[in-house]
């Protein structure tokens, strides 16, 4: 049986490099799974949760957006930031959450409103995956 070799890297470092069974993944336009055998493809991704199965079981992983590429199963994840559900650090992603919706909600013109909405759903993303 063919397997499908998932790798998903940021600048720092690598946070997934497994033989997995599947991959369900947060696509632009929707998530979309990928199996052994599949079709190449590149996808932009947005910020989400990455799902593989590994042994039957499910883990997830947080990522920031980015760029999936699936090639002679092989699919690498490109991602600025992503970290393994048990790896969320919750009290820092709330406090982020808390950070950008008070400068969402100061209504200022020199808060940047798509970086504080864009940080309010990666920390909102990092909560749900780490509560599972
Ligand atoms: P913060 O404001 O807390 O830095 P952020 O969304 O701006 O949050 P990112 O720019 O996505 O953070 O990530 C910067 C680095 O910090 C990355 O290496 C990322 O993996 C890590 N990181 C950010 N938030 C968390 C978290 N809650 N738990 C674990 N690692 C985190």
């Amino acid at each position: 049986m063919s397997v499908l070799q998932l790798e998903v890297v940021t600048p720092d470092t690598t946070v997934v490099s497994a033989e997995v069974e599947m991959v369900v993944c947060p696509g632009v336009q929707g998530e979309f799974g990928v199996l052994p055998n599949h079709v190449s493809m590149l996808s932009a991704l947005k910020i989400g949760d990455l799902r593989y199965r590994v042994n039957g079981k499910d883990e997830h992983v947080f990522i920031s957006g980015g760029f999936a590429d699936v090639n002679n199963n092989v699919m690498s994840v490109l991602a600025e930031s992503a970290e393994k559900a048990a790896d969320i650090d919750t009290a820092r992603a709330q406090s982020a959450k808390e950070r950008a919706e008070k400068r969402l909600a100061a209504k200022d013109d020199k808060v940047d409103t798509v970086r504080a909405e864009s940080s309010l759903q990666r920390a909102i993303m990092r909560l749900n995956i780490a509560r599972g």
